[in-house]
Parts: structure tokens; C-alpha cells; sequence
């Protein structure tokens, strides 16, 4: 069977491994997987994202879809108008989030908006390798154009945050939108929050010539240099497909997912009347956990992945959950990444508590030394039994890969799922700990390895 669904759907070169006829082929088995239709689609702003978009609409509609067309918006837009579209019965974006500018991707979402699971990727897989039967001639699909699923997906994010708290607060914000799917609708939510904003890369293009669409800090030194030159309450960088969203404090310091996260769910337990619990996986920084539990909440750990803490938190009715790579979901809006309400939410934060970098500082430090090492696909699950005898006497964790709890840290060992190596977690208070064990468990992988 073709193997081409990655952590985060089909990926590749437009024109190499993600050509047109991969794409129109990949629309067929789309269609018989999320059929009967209608099937939503969407794009960023990439240059090969109208060609993949036609050739996936192509594939659809030979096969009798109906397809809905909502042109450039951001990934959580398109989730969003699936879900609340009851006839509708499943999505696809064109969108290869934080990659460079050559790659471009296919990523499937189910009819009640969320990612779809590996279950039915593997469907969509073995119907790709199927020979489809495309339906008669009267019956071949047509492409409607829907206007204004940005917008409508703004106006549900406003509507889920104290917008008259925010209004009053009169505060300023720098907006990266990396020129990616976010230009046209992160900029009006600010406008209809009556927050000021400069808004940085704020045209839509595929060439990326602001910075590359990852939201790590070597990318977003011109944000952070323009929070303090304006005097502005809150820096925010989205990724290309703006599911996701990264923070810059009013005093000029990039702040990493996990600590966007420690601070949206410190916001969510002091104001939900719900279940305070927070759901993230294996690898996230017990800083979270700690501020978490500060907050009055509690945290769920799950194998990394958001569809799998997306699934967790239906399952057990948490209000939000997230990953540390800038990534979070709110259960009232809807189980998916949700890089607008995420801003929308740390907006309120400051409107609410005051200056982010006091609240930052206020959180309990960490160090997490991030590592990886070789590993042949066929041994790894041989490295992860001896480890795991060798340290049977301490805490041993196996949701995802291998992670062994110390009396003074934790590592954290995960096979990754794309390439022969495990990335290594070691976290610790005391960074000499962190460092030395992570040093040791490499050396301890070689020593298995032989
Ligand atoms: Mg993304």
C-alpha cells in the first residue's frame, strides 16, 4: 500500500513527489474515503497552491463531488465552515503550514471539521492504490465559490472572547502574518476587537520574502524589534497556514509555544466555569504542568500528536489542550488548532491581567535539552525494551516511546515517525541534570546499538 500521509498530511516538492497527477489521483481516493460530498477545499498562499487545488478539485469532481471552493484562508477557516455545515462531509487544504516555499501538501479533514484520523488516511491510502471508478459524464462534479469563510470564521473567534473587556483595554499589538494564509483574516480581528495593530508581512506570498512561515524565534527578530520600537502590549507570529500562533511579550522577549500555552491555560482555569483540565502529550515541559496546577487545573498527558490530544479532550470534556510547537485548541469553539482564537485569547490575557512578560516571569524555570540521535526503523522498539529494563527501577511512562520520570527530571525518548532517529527530551530544574543526562541516554542509545 502507498504510504504518503506524514504527521501532518501529504507533503512534498510542488512538482517533485507532489506533482498534479499524484494530486488529481490523491482527489479520487479523497472522494470515495469523505464522499459523497460536498467536500470543502481551501489553500494558502503558496505559488504551486492553485495548481495542487485544481488538480485535487479535478479529482473530486470526476468522481461526482460537489466541490466547495473558499479560495485563500487559513487552515482552521476551512475547519470550521466543515463543521458547521452539516451537509458537508469533509475538507482539503492545500497547505504545507511551516515548510520552505517549494513544498506544498494535501491535508484531510473529516466532516465534523477535525483532522482526519489514521484510520481514514490509510482508507484515502488504499483507495489511492485502487482502481477508482469515476462516475458517467452527467454526473461529473462542479466547483461552487464560497465568499466569506474567513470572515464568518472571525466573527465566531470574536465572539468567543470578552470582546468589550478587550475594546476597553485600548491596547496595541504587531501581527506577523508571515504572508501566508492569515493576511487578510488576522488583520480584521484586531480591527473588530479595537485593537491597534502593525501588521508585518501582511501581503499574501508564496515566496515568503518576510521570513520563512516556521514561527521560531530566528524568524521573528523584526517582529520582536518592532513590539518594543512601537511600545506594543503583544507581539503574534502565526505558521503559513495560521492553525498555529506564537507570542512575543510587551517587553520584546519571543516566547515558545509552551509558554503561550502555560499562559492561555492559566487564562481558561481561572475563567471556565467547566472542568478545569488541560490536555497535552508526553513531551511537554512540567513548567506547564506546574503553573497548571498553581491555576487551580490539572494536566492530561497524551502521545504527541494533535488529533490525539483533540480526541482526548472530547473524550474527557477538557476545555483546552495543546502541543508546545504553538498549536492549541478550544474545546467551546472548535477540536482543532485554532491560531485566531489563540491570539484572540492572549489578547484577553493582557486585557485582563496586564503586562504579558510580568506573568512570563512569574512562571516556575525549567531547562529541556532537545536532542536527537540515529536509529535503524527495525531497532528502535529493541533500544526501547533494554532501556526500559536498564532503568526498571525508576518511573517508567510508555504513551509515546519511552519516557522515564526521575526523582529531579524526566527524558523523554520518541521514535520519530519520518526518519531513522529518536528525538531526545531531558528536562530537569537544574540545567547541569538535564544536560548530563541527555549526554547520557545518547551514549547509552550507542551502547544498545552497539
Ligand atoms: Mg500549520
Amino acid at each position: 500500500m502507498s504510504k504518503m500521509f506524514g504527521t501532518n498530511g501529504i507533503r512534498g516538492e510542488a512538482n517533485g513527489y507532489l506533482s498534479c497527477e499524484l494530486s488529481l489521483k490523491t482527489g479520487k481516493a479523497i472522494a470515495e474515503v469523505l464522499g459523497p460530498g460536498p467536500i470543502a477545499i481551501a489553500m494558502d498562499t503558496r505559488v504551486s497552491s492553485d495548481m495542487i487545488r485544481s488538480a485535487v478539485s479535478a479529482g473530486l469532481m470526476s468522481m461526482g463531488v460537489e466541490v466547495h471552493d473558499l479560495g485563500m484562508v487559513p487552515t482552521p477557516a476551512l475547519q470550521y465552515y466543515v463543521k458547521i455545515n452539516e451537509d458537508v462531509t469533509g475538507g482539503v487544504m492545500i497547505t504545507a503550514s511551516h515548510n520552505p516555499p517549494e513544498f506544498n501538501g494535501i491535508k484531510c479533514i473529516s466532516a465534523d471539521g477535525t483532522e482526519c484520523s489514521h484510520e481514514e488516511e490509510s482508507a484515502i491510502e488504499d483507495a489511492y492504490d485502487r482502481d477508482l471508478k469515476t462516475v458517467p459524464w452527467d454526473r461529473i462534479g462542479s466547483v461552487i465559490t464560497i465568499e466569506g469563510a474567513g470572515e464568518a470564521y472571525i466573527d465566531a473567534v470574536v465572539s468567543k472572547v470578552d470582546a468589550d473587556l478587550i475594546r476597553k483595554a485600548d491596547l496595541t499589538v504587531v501581527l506577523d502574518c508571515a504572508n501566508g494564509a492569515s493576511v487578510h483574516t488576522s488583520p480584521l480581528l484586531m480591527e473588530k476587537l479595537g485593537v491597534r495593530a502593525v501588521v508585518l508581512n501582511g501581503e499574501p506570498d508564496g515566496m515568503f520574502p518576510g521570513h520563512y512561515s516556521e514561527p521560531v524565534e530566528e524568524n521573528l527578530s523584526e517582529l520582536k524589534s518592532e513590539v518594543v520600537r512601537v511600545g506594543a502590549d503583544l507581539g503574534i507570529a502565526h505558521d503559513g497556514d495560521a492553525d498555529r500562533c506564537v507570542f512575543v511579550s510587551d517587553t520584546g522577549k519571543y516566547l515558545p509555544g509552551d509558554v503561550g500555552l502555560a499562559l492561555l491555560s492559566i487564562l481558561c482555569m481561572k475563567t471556565t466555569e467547566g472542568k478545569k483540565q488541560v490536555v497535552s502529550t508526553v513531551a511537554l515541559s512540567d513548567m506547564v504542568e506546574d503553573a497548571i496546577i498553581e491555576a487551580g487545573g490539572t494536566l492530561t498527558r497524551t502521545a504527541v500528536g494533535s488529533p490525539v490530544v483533540a480526541r482526548r479532550m472530547i473524550e474527557d470534556g477538557a476545555p483546552i489542550g495543546g502541543e508546545d510547537n504553538g498549536g492549541i485548541i478550544f474545546a467551546d469553539h472548535q477540536f482543532c488548532r485554532d491560531g485566531a482564537l489563540a491570539a484572540a485569547r492572549m489578547i484577553e490575557f493582557a486585557a485582563r491581567y496586564g503586562s504579558i512578560q510580568k506573568h512570563v516571569d512569574a512562571l516556575p524555570e525549567y531547562c529541556t535539552i532537545k536532542t536527537a540521535v540515529y536509529c535503524d526503523e527495525n531497532r528502535k522498539s529493541y533500544v526501547i525494551d533494554r532501556l526500559a529494563e536498564k532503568y526498571a527501577s525508576e518511573k517508567i511512562d510508555r504513551t509515546d516511546g519511552l519516557k522515564i520520570i526521575f526523582s529531579d527530571g524526566w527524558v523523554l525518548l520518541r521514535p520519530s515517525g519520518t526518519e531513522p532517529k529518536f528525538r531526545i527530551y531531558s528536562e530537569s530544574k537544574d540545567p547541569k541534570v538535564a544536560k548530563d543526562r541527555s549526554q547520557s541516554f545518547v551514549e547509552d542509545v550507542a551502547s544498545i546499538l552497539g
